[in-house]
């Protein structure tokens, strides 16, 4: 594999900013919210819950790539408008995702980061205009993408001129199907040793089980994360989309505590 720019024997480790947040710092990082943006009223309620949490960064897909196109699709503008007003009620900045290049525009006028979707990893196209737009990216690994085709795909963005992207491990699919997909911690492991972005992790789609989130939010800490990446809701068995894995703002706050404890250890 040739140098990147993005290997540690290329400069320092990058710390991404996205509004006054800073990601890859000593501070473990959480992004949060509901897997779709819904209807204002719940929104306004996350949005609440999740800043008296402590919670960074509010999510919330309005453009949502699902399996089957007979699945909620999102809200598109309107969800995008209802997200902006939730957020800017207590002040949060905003990553949602953009499933299509003639999208990103339109999305820009409402968001502080922007995620590139499991599906989109290999979108070289949106990720090359992501790059020459230097804005905030966050980029999950795709479903079957190996360590090095991820990196290659952030490498994608860098090689554009924008160095702000995260990295968020969120599950691959491998033969075990008890879980939505496997949770791949090594790549955590691996990216802290050898690369210069941040990486987060994504418990939710990682395991795809409410009950599994704790312990694998913690797992990824211990990992090297520089943070979170959880789909929580103020009434989760209602959730519009991705209801199974989404954990209650109790939890979301148990899941917080426990993570400034262990920041707090300076291990
Ligand atoms: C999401 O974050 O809601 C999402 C669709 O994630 P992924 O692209 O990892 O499946
Ligand atoms: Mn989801």
């Amino acid at each position: 594999m040739e140098k990147l720019i993005i290997d540690k024997k290329s400069g320092n480790d990058i710390i991404v900013e996205v509004r006054d947040v800073k990601i890859g710092g000593p501070c473990k990082l959480f992004i949060s919210g509901p897997c779709s943006v819904e209807d204002p009223d719940t929104m306004f309620k996350i949005a609440a819950e999740l800043k008296a949490i402590g919670v960074h960064i509010i999510r919330g897909g309005a453009f949502k790539p699902r399996t089957s196109p007979y699945d909620f699709q999102g809200l598109q503008e309107q969800g995008l408008k209802i997200l902006k007003d939730a957020a800017a009620s207590v002040k949060l900045p905003i990553v949602t995702e953009v499933v299509d290049v003639r999208d990103i525009e339109l999305v820009l006028r409402y968001a502080d980061m922007i995620q590139v979707g499991a599906r989109n990893m290999y979108n070289y196209s949106l990720l090359k205009e992501l790059g020459r737009l230097k804005v905030p990216v966050l980029l999950k690994r795709g479903i079957s993408a190996t360590l090095k085709e991820w990196v290659y795909a952030a490498e994608y963005v860098v090689k554009e001129g924008n160095q702000k992207v995260v990295l968020c491990e969120r599950g691959i699919r491998t033969f075990e199907n008890y879980t939505r997909n496997t949770l791949d911690l090594n790549s955590v492991a691996v990216i802290k040793q050898k690369y210069r972005l941040p990486v987060l992790v994504d418990p939710s789609h990682g395991t795809g089980l409410r009950e599994l989130v704790p312990g694998m939010s913690m797992a990824a800490v211990a990992a090297g994360a520089d943070g979170l990446l959880i789909e929580s809701h103020i009434y989760p068995e209602k959730s519009v989309s991705d209801a199974r894995q989404t954990i209650s703002m109790e939890t979301l706050g148990e899941i917080y505590k426990k993570v400034k404890i262990y920041e707090g250890l300076n291990l």
